[in-house]
This record gives structure tokens, C-alpha cells and sequence, in this order.
């Protein structure tokens, strides 16, 4: 039912938690599991859990990193239950779902889960477009993994319902033009490698740089630009390489005739 929604689990521990996801996934529609680095996969522990859904550990992607996880992704959201990259937008579940469902159709989407223990780390919420937590006790309101990929399948397969209900209804397609569909990480991060380039050239990035280069690219990623918008900047950053580049060059050539 969900062919581009991704679910990623990073470093589970127990394989029984990747066997219980495999089960929460399948009992609302979804079948693409990756997993980065598990510590012991494939497992009996997670074939016994998986209890009807091994079809799912069978076809599961394994990966090394989560940058290789997501890396052809356009909307990539990392669950967790203290928020704790502010320079991510924070949805509900029921708005994650939504995004998920609406940019699916589109493209590749994943849901990020940490590790049992320790959650997802700072560098890897980096890979992170949004950021999404399962509201709950304030005292205890950490859930185990698959419990929490449970309560967030289950929005997306009622976000699709809604929606489909909604386009019959209307009779219109759910889809966005092209030019406000939504590029991946790796369009992103190469929007940021040419800022980085242009910024550094420019002598901006001078002294106290490694800052502000990093608030500029967490505005970037809050703002989510379009593919086109994003086309519009890149080509902008170019034009103004090329101005700096001549400029440089009819400085270092005024200098040299007056010496
Ligand atoms: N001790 C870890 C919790 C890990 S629970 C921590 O402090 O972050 C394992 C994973 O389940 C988390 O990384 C997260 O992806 C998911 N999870 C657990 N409770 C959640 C909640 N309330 N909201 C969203 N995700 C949750």
C-alpha cells in the first residue's frame, strides 16, 4: 500500500524489537524496512516476533550508515520523544502522517527510529528534514520502538484513507505541481556544498565562520525550498561566483598596471 514510505530503524539492539516493527509495519500496510548497522540480523529472535511478517525481514535493506539510508529521500522524519535538534519543524503524528502521505506520492519518504538505548544521535537528526514525538505521560513517555512505529503506521494508514476519501470526494489528483515538489537530501546537500564553496570564496566564511555557515544551512532546512526554488538559488550562488570571479580578477589587474 505504501511503496515509497521507508521505515529506518538505526542500530536496534534486540532483534526481537526489528521482528515486532516488521509486524506493526505490515498490520498497517508498509513493507520497506532498512536497517543501519543492527547489532545481530537476521535473527530467530526476529523471525519468531515478525509472527506472520518474515516476508519483511526477507526483503529488509541493510545499510551502514543512515546517509546511505536516506540519501534518495525528499522528506526524511526522525521520531524521538525529547526534541532535541531545534533547528527542525516539529509535527504531531497525525501531521507527520499527513506529510508522509502527501509526499509519497511524489517520491521516496522515510521515518527515522533511534536505538533503544541511546535514541538518534545529534549528527544523524542532521539527516533529518522534520522531527516527529508521540505525545504522552510527561513522566514516562518514552515508548518501546515498536510500539512507537506502531502508533505512526497506523497514522499514515488512516492519513490515506482520509486522503483518498478526500480526492474521491473531490475528484482531484493529490498531487503538487512539479515545480513545488520537494528535492532530496542529497540535492540538499549539495545546495550546501555550493553555498559553502561561494560563501568561503567570497571571504565571508573568515573567522568566526563554522556558526554561521551552520545557522545558514538550518535556515535552509527549515524553510524546506521547492526543487525549483532550490534551482533559483543554486543558479543565483552562480551568478554571483562568476561576478565575484571577474571582479577578483579586474581588481588583481588594476592592481598589477598601477605597481
Ligand atoms: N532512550 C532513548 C529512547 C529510545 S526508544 C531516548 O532517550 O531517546 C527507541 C526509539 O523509539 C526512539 O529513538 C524513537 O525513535 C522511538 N520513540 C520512543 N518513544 C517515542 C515517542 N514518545 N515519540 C516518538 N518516538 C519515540
Amino acid at each position: 500500500m505504501f511503496p515509497n514510505i521507508r521505515i529506518i530503524l538505526v542500530e536496534t539492539y534486540h532483534p526481537g524489537n526489528i521482528g515486532s516493527v516488521a509486524r506493526a509495519m505490515k498490520t498497517m500496510g508498509l513493507s520497506q524496512l532498512y536497517l543501519v548497522n543492527p547489532a545481530s540480523f537476521p535473527h530467530p529472535e526476529a523471525t519468531q516476533l515478525a509472527a506472520g511478517a518474515e516476508d519483511l525481514l526477507s526483503q529488509a535493506v541493510v545499510c551502514n550508515s543512515l546517509e546511505e539510508a536516506v540519501k534518495d529521500c525528499a522528506l526524511v522524519i526522525g521520531a524521538s520523544a525529547r526534541l532535541r535538534q531545534l533547528a527542525l519543524t516539529n509535527f504531531t503524528p497525525r501531521q507527520a502522517a499527513e506529510a508522509l502521505q502527501i509526499e509519497s506520492q511524489k517520491g521516496e519518504v522515510a521515518l527515522v527510529f533511534g536505538r533503544e538505548r541511546s535514541g538518534l544521535h545529534n549528527d544523524e537528526l542532521n539527516y533529518c528534514t522534520h522531527q516527529v514525538s508521540i505525545d504522552g505521560n510527561p513522566n514516562y513517555s518514552i515508548l518501546n520502538i515498536a510500539q512507537a512505529v506502531q502508533i505512526l503506521c497506523y497514522e499514515i494508514f488512516n492519513a490515506k484513507q482520509l486522503t483518498t476519501l478526500t480526492s474521491t470526494h473531490l475528484n482531484s489528483k493529490p498531487s503538487r505541481k512539479k515545480t513545488s515538489q520537494l528535492p532530496t537530501l542529497e540535492a540538499i546537500q549539495d545546495f550546501e556544498a555550493h553555498l559553502e564553496k561561494a560563501l568561503a570564496a567570497s571571504g565571508f566564511l573568515n573567522g568566526a565562520s563554522d556558526r554561521a555557515l551552520k545557522e545558514l544551512q538550518n535556515f535552509f532546512r527549515r524553510t524546506h525550498p521547492s526543487q525549483h526554488e532550490l534551482g533559483i538559488l543554486r543558479s543565483l550562488i552562480s551568478r554571483l561566483e562568476k561576478q565575484g570571479h571577474f571582479y577578483y580578477q579586474h581588481a588583481n589587474k588594476t592592481n598589477q598596471d598601477t605597481h
